[in-house]
């Protein structure tokens, strides 16, 4: 199987596109025709650029409106073809990619269809050159693979073959059944695209919301499975129009197209259990158990502060690293680490950063096979120098640079807190009231959303809920959540396009992608609520005309209601299960903030209270109005 990208997914020169397509690692290339035109040189020049960079043209595409043309019309589009081969010959491309036509002016009939394919096969044959046929979606008179099928089935000439794009064949819910009874060498190509359920026309979803394979909400993989009961093991390409992708680096959207597909491909392979030719072998999808560690990285005086608010929280020094200067916090089964380090990782990260999260930790099975993985993924794996008898706890690039650990008991790397630290004695017994991590939220350009939900969902075993609009007050928020099927490690995505929502003022702020917050869990809301103000940790203030709405929606008693008042606490319901919510103030300057939650029996995030927080958070980060005189 040779995996190649269209010009047209990425952003750019056609230049800029091809080095980032090679740079990507991809061997061949789709050429779309209005990146040719647009290209300041001859196809000549684009040919050597291309092979320079040591990629392969696969096609080149599309030519459009092509079968069942009456005359004068038809004798046109056979110039227009002829014009496209001298063209293609200058490029060093064999192979053609006609859709099927959408002009009104086109004449049904299958045999017409036929005539004309054959007679362009035969034209093709003479330069050697082929040209391969697909059903748009929204073709005129073809608009299903299996009659775009019969027409080259019919054509019956070795230079016409056929296209299969898992999008036109799945936008429509055509059945793959006689997908599976094409011959394989008849398949000339197939492109693949991913695209996210929405209720609009053909035409318009697949120019705008088309995505990389498991970015969306298609099913590829069945797609997948009855290609390859065909035994086909040519082309695959990805083909997507996706306005997001245009907005973003070419650099980035290559990589994410390449790692989607090995995705795709090593799911198929477990899916089937059949190895897909061509494909590495990659170690399963990182089974989580909870979250080790969160790291910030801080200077000496934020630092200072910082700690203070967390031993507020309750949280308890029990550790100080060998040999850097970092130091364990802990509560429950929460670790929480500040690196005051002057040089190193965590350092570089806090002066691009601020003061921020720089690294979170995992539990997994196996932590040299997780990275194995991600190497495979074309992840960015990140090693740093260890002290004598120190752990090498392996890492992973992820959002905003910051790191992804990986802690295992396979290889020991769970002792890295009698190992790296030293526990200072002697401990007091534990009296704060947080359990665990129940969850984190990075926040990130709206852009680089589908980047870090594949950059997840490839690596770890781990599922996405569906994507949430939250209303900030300066904007819309994209929010969607990864996690794994216990609960134990669960990471809210929010993406903002707006540069007036809080999350984008983070981004502005914390000059990039990052945590902006981490929610903390605990069994008993309201006695937390009490030991923190006993503790003088301020929290965030609800608005009276929340409790008012609440109270005539969900006719909680007077008590109830007078407890969740009083104590700030946000509160939702599902069926029978509850959820209780309360924030800290910012606490970093880019805007950190942590929250506690009180789960019973309850698997959603608060959406519903989010709107309310926002207001209030962006009342406290607005500057206070100018006195009027
Ligand atoms: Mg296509
Ligand atoms: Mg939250």
């Amino acid at each position: 199987m040779q995996t190649a990208i269209a010009t047209v997914c990425l952003s750019g020169t056609l230049r800029e596109k091809l080095e980032a397509i090679a740079a990507a690692r991809f061997t061949g290339v789709e050429i779309f025709e209005n990146d040719l035109l647009s290209f300041n040189g001859s196809p000549k020049e684009a040919r050597n650029i291309i092979a320079d960079l040591g990629l392969k043209t696969i096609t080149f595409q599309p030519f459009r409106d092509f079968e069942g043309m009456p005359e004068p019309q038809r004798a046109r589009v056979f110039a227009r073809a002829e014009r496209k081969f001298d063209v293609m010959q200058e490029l060093d491309c064999d192979l053609l990619m006609v859709c099927s036509n959408v002009s009104p002016e086109a004449i049904g009939g299958i045999e017409r269809a036929v005539a004309d394919f054959h007679e362009l096969g035969e034209m093709a044959a003479k330069r050697g050159m082929r040209v391969a046929f697909e059903a748009l979606a929204w073709g005129r008179h073809i608009n299903d693979y299996r009659d775009a099928w019969e027409v080259v089935r019919r054509a019956n000439h070795p230079a016409v073959g056929l296209v299969l794009d898992s999008f036109h064949t799945l936008a429509r819910g055509t059945d793959l059944k006689a997908l599976r009874a094409v011959p394989k060498d008849r398949i000339f190509l197939v492109q693949i695209a991913d695209a996210p359920k929405l209720e609009m026309d053909y035409l318009s979803w697949s120019r705008h919301y088309r995505c990389f394979p498991g970015q969306g909400e298609l099913p590829v993989q069945d797609f997948m499975v009855a290609l390859q009961a065909t035994g086909y093991d040519d082309l695959l390409s990805l083909e997507i129009f996706n306005d997001r992708f245009r907005a973003g680096s070419a650099r980035s959207v290559a990589l994410d197209g390449h790692r989607s597909l090995i995705y795709m491909l090593d799911e198929l392979r477990a899916t089937t259990g059949v190895p897909v030719p061509g494909q590495a072998l990659l170690p399963d999808r990182a089974r989580c158990a909870g979250v080790e560690f969160v790291e910030f990285a801080m200077e000496e005086g934020e630092a200072g502060r910082f700690e203070k608010v967390l031993a507020g929280l309750g949280f308890q020094l029990s550790g100080v690293h060998r040999s850097k200067a970092v130091k364990r916090w802990r509560q429950g089964s929460i670790n929480l680490l500040v690196n005051r380090e002057k040089e190193g990782f965590a350092h570089s990260y806090n002066i691009t950063h601020g003061a921020a999260v720089c690294a979170i930790a995992l539990q997994v099975e196996d932590a040299n096979a997780t990275v194995d993985r991600a190497i495979k993924l074309l992840d960015q794996p990140f090693r740093q120098a260890v002290g004598p008898g120190e752990l090498d706890i392996p890492a992973v690039r992820g959002v905003g640079g910051s790191l992804l650990y990986f802690v295992d008991q396979a290889n020991g790397l769970n002792r890295l807190w009698d190992v790296d630290f030293v526990t200072p004695e002697p401990q007091k017994p534990q009296s704060g009231k947080l359990t665990g991590i129940d969850h984190i939220s990075q926040s990130m350009e709206y852009e680089e959303m589908l980047t870090w939900l594949l950059f997840y969902a490839s690596l770890l075993d781990v599922s996405k809920t569906p994507t949430l609009d939250v209303l900030d007050p300066g904007g819309v928020v994209q929010s969607q959540v990864i996690q794994n099927a216990d609960g134990s490690v669960r990471l809210a995505l929010n993406g903002s396009q707006s540069r007036q929502t809080l999350a984008s003022r983070f981004l502005n702020e914390v000059f990039g992608s990052g945590v902006q917050h981490i929610a903390l869990a605990t069994d008993d809301i309201f006695a937390t609520i009490a030991q923190l103000r006993e503790n003088g940790v301020e929290m965030l203030q609800i608005p009276e005309n929340y409790y008012d709405d609440l109270e005539a929606r969900l006719g909680l008693s007077d008590a109830e209601m007078a407890r969740l008042r009083d104590n700030n606490v946000l509160y939702d319901r599902e069926g029978t299960g509850e959820f209780f919510q309360i924030y800290t103030g910012n606490l970093l300057e880019g805007g950190f903030f942590f929250e506690i939650v009180e789960r019973r029996a309850y698997s959603g995030f608060g959406a519903v209270n989010a709107p309310i927080r926002l207001a209030a958070q962006t009342r406290l980060a607005s500057p206070p109005a100018i006195p009027r005189h």
